[in-house]
């Protein structure tokens, strides 16, 4: 194990060792001196190290005690910030804005972590993260896909997001069982994003893409009835996948300004 740190399976520990793939995803960052960046999840330093280099200085948020010690004992309080703890719960808008959020991401709370994170788009200028490839189909996913759901519609709704390249188990240590991917994520601009009542088109999607199998008929009954599926030309019989960002986000307006 590197440095004699052994990896904890329940913070998602696998660390970056291929110094091919460190240099691409810092290229992919193109970190500048003076910018506002935050990594989550430094662990032992794979990308923090350049990352430092090149900006001078960092915010952290790192939940694992042992590899917090390590930071203090390495670094200066000049040139690392750390905020010590869970990711999922921080206060992503205590940090200055416009902010820069990096990450090889704990896998395990990827899903809950990119939700707490799109909370604070509006102070966000970019994210680029590592995460398992299986999640980054999905952000990008297209209707009538397989990988099309809930992430996807959510993200969508307030990213511009690409998938920049895949990385192999073989780049980290201990190895994952799964292949990696990077994602670069850009907030749209507020017009862009602009749905009447955003928790609304959360529980849409959310029902929509509950059960699979059944019809939005079915799926959206609770708001929707039959004549307001006509009204809105959307197919009762189809099913949520069908449906693209920007039909939810006609439901959801629909039913804000009817109420
Ligand atoms: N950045 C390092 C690298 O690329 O080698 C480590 C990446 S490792 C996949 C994930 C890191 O996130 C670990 O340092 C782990 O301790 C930390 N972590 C796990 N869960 C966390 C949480 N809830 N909040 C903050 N950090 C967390």
């Amino acid at each position: 194990m590197p440095q004699g740190h052994i990896a904890r399976k329940r913070f998602g520990q696998n660390f970056l060792s291929d110094p091919n793939i460190i240099r691409k995803i810092i290229e992919a960052i193109a970190p500048k001196p003076g910018e506002h960046i935050v990594e989550i999840g430094p662990g032992l330093g794979a990308l923090t190290v350049p990352l430092l280099a090149a900006c001078g200085h960092l915010q952290v948020v790192e939940i694992d005690r042992d590899l917090i010690a390590r930071l203090k004992e390495t670094y200066r309080p000049e040139q690392l910030t750390i905020n010590e703890g869970d990711a999922l719960k921080f206060d992503f808008a205590s940090l200055p804005a416009p902010l820069r959020v990096v990450g090889n991401l704990p896998y395990n709370i990827s899903t809950p972590l990119l939700f707490h994170l799109a909370a604070y788009a509006d102070r966000v200028r970019d994210m680029t993260f590592m995460l398992q490839k299986e999640v980054v189909q999905r952000m990008v996913a297209e209707p009538d896909s397989e990988e099309y759901g809930r992430l996807s519609v959510m993200l969508q709704y307030r990213f511009n997001m690409a998938r920049l390249f895949d990385v192999p188990p073989g780049a980290f240590k201990p190895a994952p069982k799964v292949t990696s991917a990077i994602v670069y994520m850009q907030p749209k601009p507020a017009s862009e994003c602009a749905c009447r009542d955003e928790a609304l088109l959360g529980k849409l999607v959310t029902a929509a893409f509950g059960q699979r199998r059944k019809t939005l008929r079915n799926t959206l009954r609770e708001w929707l009835s039959d004549a307001d599926f006509v009204t809105l030309g959307i197919n009762p019989q189809a099913r949520g996948e069908t449906l693209s960002l920007q039909d939810y986000v006609q439901i959801a307006d629909y039913l804000a300004l009817r109420s």
